[in-house]
């Protein structure tokens, strides 16, 4: 067994889900897409087999061990190249994926990744999520949202939960300062429609380090105003 191959079984058995072989040689194949691309364009740090398994795809897998996604539409805002959605969608390949980033390169090898792992029903958009979640295809249009890396959470939630149903929820990824990104974004959680229902402490197997994720329910609309123009957010976060 490869080296791969056994830290995604044993990583997926840690976090009590289940992994079968055709979804470990789609992760193995996307490493191996990911490392070739990344020769010749800057998608991540992070080359080394090991590392890559853990710190992108159990880091990503770990969004299911919090929140059971099944079915539905979801939108990864931020993309980048691709997580947390891609591994999403191997290991959950009945939900509908769309994948957001405002870096068009990116989106060229997202295409890519999707064709050779022969994933279905994925959207590519390439865009700023500030005019996407005012479009009627996308606001409010989605069971969840996920992102990971993108901005702080005051900013993220503008980005992401108008992208989110009533009902639907917005899985948020973060590093060990969430206590206070969540005091910092009470404001614009609420402002947006928004109510933190569960957080949680993940420690990524084979490592020491720990990820929080937070999930935002989506408890009324977004008022229409939001998000504000494309850089609005960031310079001016809501307070
Ligand atoms: N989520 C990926 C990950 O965890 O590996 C990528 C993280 S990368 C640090 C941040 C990504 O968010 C970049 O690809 C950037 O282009 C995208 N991004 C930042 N702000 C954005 C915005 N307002 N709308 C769309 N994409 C955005």
């Amino acid at each position: 067994m490869s080296l791969m191959n056994k830290i995604l079984k044993d990583g997926c058995h840690e976090f009590q889900i289940e992994i079968n072989d055709q979804q470990v040689q789609k992760l193995i194949k996307y490493k191996d897409i990911l490392i070739d691309w990344n020769k010749k364009m800057n998608l991540t740090s992070i080359e080394e087999e090991k590392d890559v398994a853990i710190k992108h795809f159990l880091d990503s897998i770990s969004c299911l061990k919090v929140k059971n996604v099944t079915k539905g539409k979801l939108i990864d805002v931020g993309t980048g190249a691709g997580f947390p959605g891609i591994p999403i969608k191997v290991m959950r390949s009945d939900i509908r994926l769309t994948l957001l980033d405002a870096l068009n390169k990116r989106l060229d090898f997202l295409k890519e990744v999707c064709d050779q792992l022969d994933l279905k029903e994925v959207e590519f958009v390439h865009g700023r999520a500030e005019d996407y979640g005012q479009l009627e295809g996308h606001r409010e249009q989605y069971d969840y949202a996920a992102a990971r890396a993108v901005a702080p959470l005051n900013v993220l939630v503008e980005y992401c939960l108008p992208f989110v149903k009533v009902g639907g929820f917005f899985i948020c990824q973060k590093g060990p300062q969430l206590k206070e990104e969540l005091k910092e974004a009470k404001k614009a959680i609420d402002l947006l429609g928004g109510k933190p229902v569960e957080e949680q402490v993940v420690k990524l197997p084979f490592s020491d380090i720990e990820h929080r994720i937070v999930i935002i329910e989506k408890v009324k609309h977004t008022p229409t105003k939001y998000p504000r123009k494309a850089g609005k957010p960031s310079k001016n976060p809501i307070r």
